[in-house]
């Protein structure tokens, strides 16, 4: 928390104990104003933090009725988007099956969107 992020380019970031800016308030690289990011703010984060500890009943319910689909957020976005893709097909291809309907119609269908 307390990252310092500048408003020229987000990926040039400081923060004032561990890492500073030579000249306070102003990146090293383009001289761009710093500034504190919403989400970097302490009190963003625990408010995060208790929505979070607040959902957590809602995982276990899923997690134990083994409904529970989990995507690894760290992996790049091209990565998560597939996962989520694919993930979406086979609740869509289940939603299908029980229906009575052919789940492969819907995999095809979604490959096709992902495609496109
Ligand atoms: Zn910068």
């Amino acid at each position: 928390m307390g990252r310092l992020t500048c408003k020229l380019d987000s990926s040039h970031t400081f923060h004032p104990k561990t890492n500073p800016p030579e000249v306070e308030g102003k990146c090293n690289h383009d001289s761009g104003e710093l500034y504190v990011r919403k989400d970097d703010d302490p009190k963003v984060v625990e408010r995060r933090l208790n929505e979070y500890n607040a959902a957590l009943p809602v995982v276990d319910f899923y997690a134990k009725q083994g409904r529970l689909l989990t995507v690894n957020g760290v992996a790049g976005i091209p990565d998560i988007s597939t996962v989520l893709a694919y993930q979406v097909g086979f609740v869509l291809a289940e939603v299908e099956r029980l229906h009575g309907r052919d789940p492969a119609l819907i995999m095809d269908k979604m490959v096709q969107f992902y495609k496109s």
